[in-house]
């Protein structure tokens, strides 16, 4: 086996035979509604791996700046609101969660002023400089699946594990609907693949996965072959 390499033991949990590398990183990207969070979960559960929800974090910072009454689209308020930003960064169990003053939070994360104004807050370079420092402190621990817009173009732009999750169109609307979620999908995506810093796209080196037509099972099998198939070499 080349150094550097690891490998699945029986119980799915990872053996590494190198000291000086990170643990594996499956980086996850895909536009709102592809489905790659649901995707991402599985394949960390089925992995015994840690799944990270990136968007989650963008969306805290998003939370916290509404909460504090700033306007997103100010960027040196939202600037001055990083230093000390009283949001940490955890995680319960094996996914990942954002504190703040001693809470999970959840709804607050999907309330339509965090949907609305999520994609101003991640067009920010320091913020996202902020999030994709606490994102790659987790993988100096242990193994991830990490999902989110930029995670195999500039978070872990060296790792071989590099999936672009995505639907059409119709599918993905439908789907937030069944979710019962408000959320102007097009537009966040269309300010997302627009925005100049770490814009969603897929990774050159990363294989495109169209769900349209696909179980949840069937991607997360398909996904978690290929993810078997190159740790084993
Ligand atoms: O994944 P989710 O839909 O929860 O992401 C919410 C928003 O967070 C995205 O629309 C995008 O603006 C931002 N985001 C990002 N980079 C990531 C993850 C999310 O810009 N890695």
């Amino acid at each position: 086996m080349a150094a550097g390499a690891f490998l699945l033991d029986s119980d799915k949990k990872t053996r590494y035979t190198a000291v000086s590398m990170n643990p594996p990183a499956i980086a996850i990207d895909g536009p709102a509604a592809s489905g790659k969070s649901t995707v991402a979960k599985l394949i960390a559960k089925e992995l015994g791996f840690t799944f990270i929800n990136t968007g989650a974090m963008y969306r805290a910072v998003t939370w916290y700046t509404l909460q504090k009454g700033v306007n997103p689209a100010d960027t040196a308020a939202v600037e001055a609101l990083l230093p000390g930003i009283p949001l940490s960064f955890g995680k319960e169990g094996a996914n990942s969660t954002v504190v703040y003053e001693g809470r999970v939070l959840t709804t607050e994360l999907t309330e339509k002023s965090t949907n609305d104004n999520v994609s101003a807050i991640a067009s920010i370079p320091a913020v996202r400089a902020l999030l994709v420092e606490k994102q790659r402190e987790y993988n100096t621990r242990e193994a991830v699946v990490m999902e989110g817009r930029d995670i195999g173009t500039v978070v872990f732009p060296d790792t071989k594990f590099k999936y672009f999750v995505t639907a059409s169109e119709e599918v993905r609307a439908a789907r937030r609907a069944a979710e019962g979620i408000t959320d102007s999908i097009a537009e966040r995506d269309r300010k997302d693949s627009q925005r100049a810093c770490a814009p969603l796209k897929k990774a050159d080196d990363a294989m495109l996965v169209d769900t349209s037509d696909m179980t949840i099972d069937q991607v997360v099998a398909f996904i978690a072959a290929d993810i078997r198939a190159k740790l084993a070499c």
